[in-house]
């Protein structure tokens, strides 16, 4: 089943035109109502007029996640008269305060693209979908809103509970999830220990909103006697759905005639072909509440045009595994390595050098922190070093003492206090797929 052939389907010149017409409109809106955006162009000495077509878009500055917060609020919001229906905040964990904001419009164009994710998932009118989103996240909202327009019940749950979450799968004959992945193997193991699998009716489940990989999917597949499809969404730009899987699980369909993806080599910042992985980067076609052109996820993947067993003509791009060297996925938070540097190096008395580990235990994402060089006072260390990365992580790292602590595989490498050091090894890295 395909949600909207029209779109879905259309070949790629068609859809290269409507992108185009699309981007045209786009560039003349921003210049006339984001001012952050105006100032760039101008910088560059370009006017909306410059862009003709799709085949201009390489002329076009890129978005960083640094130009919005500079620009924020008042330079980002292009609203032009047209209304913020609902807010969203950003990185709740770090506090800083971002909101991202969607007109109703906007909001319809989510609804779409939930209702092409999860026809792709093979659910309908006559399924019942939980979400097990953690609280406050957008993805309850978003899977409940493309439930409405599939015509599928929708059961938003938090999962705080995975027995309350398995014993309404059972009673409510639940048959669709969209959930995480962490979050959903671990009602997947309750189910698997206790025997349960046979008692409920799921068929498919959705799962995005952090970095997992093959394996974790298998393993999931296996004891929920489901299948699970990949989905992807930022906040930044329209929530879960902006890509999806089909029924072959072989790379996430973009919603390409409402986001225009491109990977960029991050180095020469070239555009690069179909088959090499770069930094995702997207340009929202058709938001108006605060639309982003060149918008760089700092998430890398791979984009691929060829045609799908499926029948759509959409490009795929492949799961999420990790961010690019300077940002790291934590139990479905993006981290900036310069805000872990710079809680460490607020800790202006502690002369350490620390070397951060993030790896995976039990599938779920953990954080060590490895300090070297003499402390007086251990305890009075441990307990500050723990809150200053804790609070910029969102998790409570495991702190421990060594001299020389080996930073081979160092993905990032900054200051701390005096002639201290911070090193980052992720090792999720070096094991995936
Ligand atoms: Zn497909």
């Amino acid at each position: 089943m395909i949600w909207n052939k029209g779109k879905e389907c259309m070949s790629r010149d068609e859809l290269a035109d409507l992108q185009g017409k699309r981007l045209v409109s786009l560039v003349k809106y921003m210049y006339r109502s984001a001012a952050y955006y105006r100032t760039k162009m101008k910088n560059l000495g370009m006017e909306p007029g410059d862009i003709r077509g799709i085949e201009d878009l390489g002329k076009l500055p890129f978005t960083t996640q640094e130009d919005l917060a500079e620009a924020y609020p008042s330079g980002v919001y292009a609203m032009q008269g047209r209304k913020i229906a609902q807010f969203y905040a950003l990185n709740q964990l770090s506090g800083n305060g971002m909101t991202t904001g969607f007109t109703q419009k906007d909001l319809e164009v989510w609804r779409e693209c939930m209702a092409r994710s999860l026809t792709m998932a093979n659910l309908g009118k006559k399924d019942v979908l939980q979400t097990t989103c953690r609280c406050g996240e957008s993805g309850c909202l978003e899977a409940r809103c493309g439930a409405d327009k599939i015509g599928a019940a929708a059961l938003p749950v938090t999962v705080d509970r995975p027995s309350a979450v398995i014993g309404l799968m059972q009673k409510l004959r639940v048959t669709g999830i969209v959930s995480t992945p962490s979050s959903l193997l671990r009602v997947a193991q309750i189910v698997e220990e206790r025997g349960l699998r046979n008692s409920l009716r799921l068929k498919a489940a959705l799962c995005g909103g952090e970095a997992w990989t093959e394996c974790i999917r298998k393993k999931i597949q296996e004891k929920l006697g489901a299948k699970v499809y990949d989905i992807f969404g930022l906040n930044a730009l329209t929530g879960l759905g902006v890509a999806c899987e089909c029924g072959h699980q072989s790379g996430m369909h973009v919603q390409e005639d409402f986001f225009l993806a491109e990977i960029l080599d991050t180095h020469t910042l070239l555009v690069l072909p179909g088959g090499i992985e770069g930094e995702l980067v997207f340009t929202t076609l058709q938001k108006e509440g605060i639309p982003l052109i060149r918008y760089r996820t700092m998430h890398m993947t791979k984009i691929n045009y060829a045609a799908c067993g499926c029948g759509r003509t959409t490009a795929r791009i492949d799961r999420i595994c990790e961010g690019t060297d300077d940002v790291f996925f934590i139990r479905g938070n993006s981290v900036f390595a310069l805000q872990i540097e710079s809680a460490l190096a607020g800790l202006y008395d502690i002369r350490a050098s620390y070397t951060i580990y993030i790896r995976r235990e039990h599938n779920l994402d953990v954080v060590d922190v490895c300090i070297s060089g003499e402390q007086p006072d251990r305890a009075d260390v441990v307990k500050r070093v723990r809150n200053a990365v804790g609070s910029v992580i969102g998790i409570r790292p495991n702190i421990r003492f060594a001299q020389n602590a080996a930073a081979k595989k160092a993905v990032w490498t900054g200051r701390a206090a005096g002639e201290g050091s911070v090193t980052i090894v992720d090792e999720r890295r070096f094991f995936r797929k």
